[in-house]
């Protein structure tokens, strides 16, 4: 046995099953069963190549080196603009900080808030990680339901209703992983009205499927409201818009009272992005936007060929995925639990999804599919799931 004593912190570190079910899917690939992947959530696309060429140029120039911990200037006006030119809002560079990802914004922005005694609310289902870092700090979760029948969305008085004296953070995130819904602007107008009542807590604005909405609809950033200026953090990076996940880099905007704090944690986490990565990311927002934009069109076929195959299923119900890449269909009328319906679909069809439940308890009864897969392979795991159900 041994005699190493760990931190029991780590017993609260949670994880994320995407990644579990993608290497059970690999092992059954390599014993030679024929696997389809829905169960991942990246882009089936290559970076456009003007940016890999960006990040080539910038080693083959001599970028080596450390960069300032909060990212190259150039990148955070560039970042700034961006802003200002697709969401309508003004950003100081200043107050942008370049991490490696979207996850690292997360986890800072719950250290910096999350300690024993206090409260952090975030969506269930949501996006795992949000419930781990905020048990690994202490800090006691509050579940936001996301309902199928409000579209996944929320009512703003229902999370206002929620907020307790000790509550410190609340996070967002819409579009929405992994229910692909969108949260509705009338109460997010409400929300932030409500918000002037409470104004000890920030907000932690996950917005990295921000490009990703489909059906003519547009993105409200959490930024564009005045009155929440000094308390929103706006998540957001490349990785799924310029199909980037594996590069390691995103950003978040942060309130001017928490920018030194975050650029404190990131020189003691991880000093800066590399610089090439930077200069890839610098040519994806100063560059040709084509690439991006017809990924965006081809999600946006399948998600329709998706849901209507869905729909089509035997006790099978999917409410309209209005953005991301993930269709969140209930497949509870089927009699199996989420995960009995995830561990028969990898098994014996050879699909892989995410079972509901991975993204908290109210995921139970669902299922999620990332479309970042071919129309032709959809369709196939589409019928492969009908014979299994039939
Ligand atoms: N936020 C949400 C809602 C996500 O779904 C993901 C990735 O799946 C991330 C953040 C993390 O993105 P990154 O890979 O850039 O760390």
């Amino acid at each position: 046995m041994s005699a190493l004593k760990f931190a029991s912190s780590l017993d609260r570190l949670g994880t994320e099953s995407a990644f579990v079910v993608l290497a059970r899917a690999q092992a059954l690939a390599a014993a030679g069963k024929e696997i389809i992947n829905l169960g991942i959530g990246q882009p089936d696309f290559r970076t456009p190549d003007h940016i890999v060429q960006a990040g080539i140029q910038a080693l083959e120039e001599g970028y080596h080196g450390y960069t300032p911990a909060n990212g190259l200037p150039a990148l955070r006006e560039a970042v700034a603009e961006d802003l200002y030119a697709r969401n309508d809002v003004t950003v100081n560079p200043n107050n942008v900080v370049i991490v490696p990802g979207g996850k690292p914004t997360m986890f800072f922005a719950v250290l910096m808030f999350g300690e024993p005694g206090v409260e952090i609310m975030y969506p269930n289902p949501g996006f795992p990680i949000y419930e781990s870092v905020i048990r690994y700090s202490g800090a006691t979760p509050v579940p936001i339901p996301l309902k199928e029948e409000a579209g996944f969305s929320f009512a703003a008085e229902d999370v206002l209703a929620k907020i307790a004296p000790d509550t410190r953070l609340i996070i967002m995130n819409s579009p929405s992983n992994p229910t692909g819904g969108v949260v509705d602007e009338a109460e997010l107008d409400k929300l932030a009205k409500g918000l002037e009542d409470h104004p000890q807590v920030a907000i932690l604005s996950d917005e990295i499927y921000s490009h990703m909405l489909y059906g003519g609809r547009t993105h409200k950033s959490l930024l564009s409201y005045a009155n929440l200026k000094d308390r929103v953090i706006m998540l957001n990076g490349w990785s799924k818009t310029y199909a980037m996940t594996g590069w390691r880099i995103g950003y978040a905007v942060w309130p001017e009272s928490m920018v030194e704090h975050v650029t404190r944690l990131c020189v003691n986490d991880h000093s800066c992005v590399n610089a090439s990565t930077q200069f890839a990311a610098l040519a994806a927002l100063k560059g040709p936007q084509d690439e991006a934009r017809e990924m965006i069109n081809a999600f946006d076929k399948r998600r329709q060929i998706i849901v209507a195959a869905l729909n089509d299923l035997p006790n099978v119900r999917c409410a309209d995925a209005a953005g991301a890449f993930y269709a969140f269909p209930n497949v509870s009328e089927t009699g199996l639990s989420a995960e009995e319906a995830q561990d028969l679909f990898l098994e014996k069809g050879g699909v892989a999804t995410i079972a509901g439940t991975s993204f908290g308890i109210n995921g139970e009864g669902f299922i999620r599919f990332s479309y970042a897969n071919s129309e032709d392979n959809i369709l196939k795991a589409m019928e492969r799931i009908r014979s299994l159900l039939s």
